[in-house]
This record gives C-alpha cells, sequence and structure tokens, in this order.
C-alpha cells in the first residue's frame, strides 16, 4: 500500500497518469503559506470523478503552484443513488446535515422550504464549499451537489419513481420497524427530513397520497432534525445502500 499523503484537496481538473494539476490561489495559500509546503511535497487529490492520485507539488508559488499526478491510490467510488431533502435549520446544524450526508454517503444534497421551514434563503456556495470540506477531511473521493433551496411542492410535483424515505414524526411509536421497511426503498432513493417544526397536515397528507413514498418511524421518541438525518441516512445505508 503506498503511504497517503495527509493533506487531501479537491480540484476541478481531469486527474491521470502524469497529468498537471493547476492549483488556485486559495489552494497555493492554503498548502504554501499555511502548511508551509515546498516543492516535492506530496498531496492527494481528488476530482470526484478519476479516483485518488498522489500527486507531487512541482511548483509552489504565493499566489499559484502545480502539482503533477504520480500514482492512482484509489479507484472512483461512488455512493449509491441517494438524495438527501431537508428542511434548512439553524445555521451551525444545517452545516452539521450536510457535512454527516457527505460522510454517510449521498449523491445530492437538496434543501427544501416546507411550510413550517425557518429558513427564507441558504448560502448554496458555502454549504457547497462545506461539501467539498468534509469529503476532504473524511477520505470520500466524491462530492454531492448541493442545489438551490426550493419549495417542498414544487419538488414533489417533478418526482419521478425515485423511492421517497418520509421521516415522518407523526409515527413516532416503539413499535416501528425502520430497518425492514427501509429494504424496501432500494436506489434509486431519497430521504426527506421535516425542520423543527415537523411537517404540516397538508404536506403529511399529500406525501402519504404518493406511491413512491415509503414513510418511516425513528424510533418512539422525537428527534431533532439534525439526529433524525444522521439516523434515516445511516438506518438506510445499512438496509439498502452501500453498508451491507
Ligand atoms: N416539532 C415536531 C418534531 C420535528 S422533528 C413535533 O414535535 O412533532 C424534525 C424532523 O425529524 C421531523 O419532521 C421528521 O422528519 C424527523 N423525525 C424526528 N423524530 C422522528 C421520529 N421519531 N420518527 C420519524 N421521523 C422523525
Amino acid at each position: 500500500m503506498p503511504v497517503r499523503p495527509k493533506i487531501r484537496l479537491f480540484v476541478d481538473q481531469p486527474l491521470g497518469e502524469g497529468e498537471r494539476v493547476a492549483l488556485s490561489r486559495d489552494h497555493a495559500n492554503y498548502l504554501f503559506n499555511v502548511m508551509r509546503l515546498r516543492e516535492g511535497a506530496m498531496l492527494a487529490l481528488f476530482n470526484g470523478r478519476d479516483g485518488e492520485w498522489r500527486g507531487e507539488v512541482v511548483a509552489a508559488g504565493k499566489r499559484a503552484g502545480e502539482a503533477v499526478c504520480v500514482e492512482r491510490v484509489s479507484e472512483q467510488n461512488d455512493p449509491p443513488d441517494l438524495w438527501l431533502l431537508f428542511a434548512p435549520i439553524k445555521k451551525t446544524r444545517t452545516d452539521f446535515i450536510v457535512e454527516k450526508a457527505v460522510e454517510l454517503g449521498v449523491r445530492r444534497i437538496l434543501p427544501v422550504q416546507t411550510e413550517f421551514t425557518n429558513a427564507e434563503r441558504i448560502r448554496q456556495d458555502r454549504l457547497q464549499a462545506h461539501a467539498v470540506e468534509a469529503a476532504e477531511q473524511c477520505g470520500a473521493v466524491f462530492v454531492p451537489e448541493v442545489v438551490e433551496l426550493q419549495p417542498l411542492t414544487k419538488v414533489l410535483d417533478a418526482w419521478d419513481a425515485r423511492a421517497l424515505v418520509f421521516a415522518d414524526e407523526g409515527l413516532a411509536g416503539p413499535s416501528s420497524a425502520s430497518a425492514a421497511v427501509l429494504a424496501e426503498a432500494a436506489p434509486p432513493a431519497a430521504i426527506l427530513v421535516g425542520p423543527e417544526g415537523g411537517f404540516s397536515e397538508t404536506e403529511r397528507a399529500r406525501l402519504r397520497g404518493m406511491e413512491q413514498v415509503v414513510p418511516v418511524a425513528l424510533g418512539p421518541r422525537i428527534l431533532r432534525a439534525d439526529t433524525a438525518a444522521v439516523s434515516v441516512l445511516t438506518l438506510w445505508q445499512a438496509a439498502a445502500g452501500d453498508w451491507r
């Protein structure tokens, strides 16, 4: 096994044997000013498509730099075709949900506005950057796309055959067999978690009327939205995802 470099960077360029990778101003600042790396230093590079590569720094400037791909250290490995739909909550808790979704493995993250959503807008660019950072830190070679906030009704209007796991706090109870239910939601699938205020009766009725919807209970207690997101992602991965 080749030694893995400590610093992992997501880059938006092709990676392959001998491929030269231009390092952005931000990356150059981080690598050469903050971390004090020099020519010859090793990096781990990934772009979400070509696996992970060991790269060698060949130019280390103050505002730019360059690395060369030396050797592939892991194949591209995409998470199962799972989306996470969630209603944004407070900033730090929203960041937490995005970070954990990347670690647990999703393809796409869709913030949705529900009737009781507190947030009117999100900083999509900031959340996307947060997803990149989470992937850099957890060793994932895939970065899910974080899309702009949209009304849940609009997302449901355009829903196709994808299974939609609906974490319904109205079902909270001791006899809920979540794992067995989740096994039915094979990929392509999505998970929907509501805001602190929960779902409205109108939303619940609409969701329950959709044949793609798989309602699920997460035990006898009401969880906070961020805990619910982590729990249902974990259960799904174990029942229908790539933890099996
Ligand atoms: N204020 C609401 C709770 C919202 S919890 C109430 O008191 O009923 C936030 C979200 O987490 C919910 O919309 C749901 O998607 C999920 N959730 C929390 N606990 C759950 C449980 N026991 N079963 C299923 N979903 C749950």
